[in-house]
């Protein structure tokens, strides 16, 4: 019988969740958790309560009103989760969330399992972070082990003057430190297990971040075939050692000779895997759904190479805005329907699709000519 499914986050990645849902005829109704009125997910036809993602009182009402849960932030409450878990399926497990959602708790796993990671110790005061420096030498990261995006919570330690600074910006968090690892890329695997354990993963890809936000993402990644098999294999056996059912996105570093060491997993579908929306048979939206009810997995090759632009609210105003934009065959644009654009806030994406087999340089070329005819400007009022 078809399921209600319930979504805790109901920004874009859950908006993309309801639109993949309602091609499947598994899923008779979604809803959303989101603070957000009228959020994203909300917009396309998905249910909401409006509540905090970690409001106890409002998660236990999902629950009581879904058959299965998911989400699409890390950041929501894994406790209440594993109590709900007994009456209500929840994917990716409450138990992957907690280790996930803790960079620490996530990089000893890793290191547990044999999944080369950066170096990296937990500290919890001024005197350890300096024996630490002492012993790993400069530069290092010191980073929140808790809900940090986007870069927020990191801060790249250059030289001892700076300590006092990273310690004060972080008060009162809980931190790790990492050694910085000079990358030659940034790369991420796309990969998805469904209930019955059976593993796909996407081919990698290549990811540009602009001031620690994902700006563009190169599908395939212009990698090694060496390390396009590395990559794959980590990932899957990453998904192998999580036991979660879902679509992760794998975040990893590659370096001169080619070593790959993850840098982040995030337990849920993922910016760098929006591509898939045009390049795949199955998006990730939908190989996500296709895990957590247990069906089997979609065909996840690239069918056509495709570069995925985000579109972010530029710096100079926050408010409602126009998007003004040329439309070509080979260029797909998916707003997100945020009322509001703030700097730097992911309001859009594109995607430029090779469908005419003329090369990733043409598509290159294509995205520098669309990043100076798309404009957001303010809506006049
Ligand atoms: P994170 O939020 O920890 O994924 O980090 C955001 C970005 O910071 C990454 O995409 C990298 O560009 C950079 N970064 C994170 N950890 C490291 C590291 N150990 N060495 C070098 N760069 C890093």
């Amino acid at each position: 019988m078809a399921k209600v499914l319930g979504i805790i986050g109901g920004g874009q990645l859950g908006m993309m969740i309801t639109e993949a849902a309602q091609n499947l005829e598994e899923v008779s109704k979604i809803i959303v958790l989101d603070p957000t009125e009228n959020c994203p997910a909300a917009k396309v036809g998905a249910e909401q309560i409006v509540a905090d993602f970690k409001d106890e009182d409002a998660i236990k009402k999902l629950s009581e009103l879904s058959d299965i849960i998911t989400y699409e932030i890390e950041s929501g409450n894994s406790d209440v989760l594993k109590k709900l878990e007994t009456h209500t399926e929840i994917n990716p497990s409450p138990d992957t969330l907690r280790i996930i959602q803790d960079k620490l708790l996530q990089k000893q796993f890793l290191k547990e399992n044999d999944i080369a990671v950066a170096e990296f110790v937990k500290i919890e005061n001024k005197n350890e972070l300096i024996d630490v420096i002492d012993k790993m030498g400069l530069p290092v990261l010191l980073k929140t082990r808790r809900d940090a995006y986007d870069g927020r919570g990191n801060y790249k330690i250059n030289s001892k003057s700076e300590i006092d600074d990273a310690l004060d910006l972080f008060a009162g968090k809980t931190l790790m430190i990492e050694k910085f690892v000079k990358f030659e890329k940034e790369v991420s695997v796309i990969a998805a297990r469904n209930t019955k354990g059976k593993i796909a993963t996407y081919p990698v890809v290549e990811n540009i971040h602009e001031n620690n936000i994902l700006r563009t993402t190169i599908a395939p990644g212009r990698v090694s075939e060496k390390v396009k098999k590395q990559a794959e294999k980590i990932a899957e056996k990453t998904m192998e050692v999580l036991h979660g059912a879902g679509v992760f996105g794998i975040e990893m570093f590659v370096t001169a000779d080619d070593e790959i060491l993850i840098n982040e997993i995030a337990p849920r579908v993922h910016n760098s895997g929006h591509h898939t929306l045009q390049s795949c048979d199955t998006s990730q939206f939908e190989q996500h759904l296709r895990a957590i009810l247990g069906m089997e997995l979609g065909n996840s090759s690239i069918k056509s190479p495709t570069i995925m632009y985000n579109i972010l609210g530029p710096k100079t105003f926050k408010g409602e805005y126009n998007v003004l934009f040329k439309k070509q065959d080979n260029v797909y644009l998916k707003m997100y329907g945020k009322l509001e654009s703030k700097p730097q806030r992911k309001i859009g994406h594109i995607n430029i699709v090779d469908i005419e087999n003329r090369g990733m340089d043409e598509l290159f070329n294509q995205l520098e000519e669309l990043k100076s005819n798309l404009v957001i400007e303010p809506k006049q009022t």
